[in-house]
């Protein structure tokens, strides 16, 4: 059986937990000192998914550039998004949801799950789930996680992984 590979990139404002949630991910770890990420980190991970071997490379930019500019070299050839907002600042959801409509229009509608993590800081939650169909999100997963308990972080690469096998077929 062939091993599909699909190009996925982590988007998202400063310190949502992009890169720890590629860490719980790919190597079940969590760590609270701040990883900075140089440049752009490319992880691997295998998964099955309805039966289909797929290779997920996984793209997560470094902190600065991701304001300003989500440039076309980080997200050529992409297959699908992970968007990142952090719960406990509501600014970085309108962030992502920002970066989502820069980078349609840049490669067009592409699989995309939108992430909001640290849900194991529910006390400081900024951000009420329930708004969040207000936003519009029609094509969108939402699905709250934290890169530190590990909850739903599976299942966001899943879900994007499905999204990105129908896309295929
Ligand atoms: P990035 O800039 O989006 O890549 O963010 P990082 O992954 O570097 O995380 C920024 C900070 O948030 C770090 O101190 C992490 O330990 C912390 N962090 C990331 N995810 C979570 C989470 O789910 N829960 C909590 N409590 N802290 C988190
Ligand atoms: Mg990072």
């Amino acid at each position: 059986m062939n091993t599909l590979k699909k190009k996925v990139c982590l988007i998202g404002a400063f310190a949502v937990g992009k890169t720890s949630l590629v860490r719980r991910y790919v190597d079940s770890l969590f760590s609270e000192r701040y990883l900075s990420t140089v440049g752009v980190k490319i992880d691997k991970k295998l998964l099955v998914v309805r039966g289909q071997a797929m290779g997920l490379i996984i793209w997560d930019l470094h902190g600065e550039d991701e304001f300003q500019s989500v440039r076309m070299s980080y997200l050529r050839g992409a297959s699908g998004c992970i968007y990142v907002a952090d719960g406990t600042r509501r600014a970085t959801l309108d962030t992502a949801l920002m970066l989502h409509q820069r980078v349609e229009a840049a490669i067009g509608p592409t699989p995309a799950v939108l992430v909001l993590n640290k849900c194991d800081l529910e006390e400081l939650w900024e951000v009420d789930p329930q708004t969040i169909p207000e936003y519009g999100l029609k094509d969108f997963s939402v699905l709250r996680t934290s890169a530190k308990t590990g909850q739903s972080v599976e299942t966001a690469f899943e879900t994007l992984a499905a999204m990105m096998l129908e896309d295929h077929s």
